[in-house]
């Protein structure tokens, strides 16, 4: 365990890139709570064989607990916003493992991602 050396004041700033910063709560994508959204995951990454993707990180939204943010590495870079791949930025695929959705996110700055478009997990 590390311990957070944040001031213990009650000062919420909104820093202006938040959003794209992902929360640091770590999670075993393996742990059986979420290997199901794992699985499909890992399917959506890998079903186009010109853009193989591999999940390099899993963490547990800290607002949100119920959302599990994947991030995403190697060449799987689609972007919804741009409706195909991008060419070099990367991307993370958020689980609602409540409301069983799942949305992708584009971490392109020149991408308006405030607003996510969610998906139903069909299996
Ligand atoms: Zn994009």
């Amino acid at each position: 365990m590390f311990s957070l050396n944040t001031k213990s004041t009650t000062n919420t700033n909104k820093t202006n890139m938040s959003s794209l910063t992902i929360p640091p709560t770590i999670v075993n994508s393996t742990q059986p709570e979420i290997e199901q959204f794992t699985l499909f995951v890992n399917k959506l990454i890998q079903a186009d064989q010109f853009h193989q993707g591999y999940i390099r990180s899993c963490v547990r939204g800290n607002r949100n607990t119920d959302i599990v943010f994947y991030n995403i590495e190697g060449n799987y870079r689609f972007c919804p916003r741009k409706g195909t791949h991008h060419q070099r930025n990367t991307i993370a695929i958020l689980i609602d493992t409540k409301e069983l959705t799942y949305t992708i996110r584009c971490k392109d700055i020149d991408c308006d991602n405030r607003s996510l478009i969610w998906k139903m997990i069909d299996e």
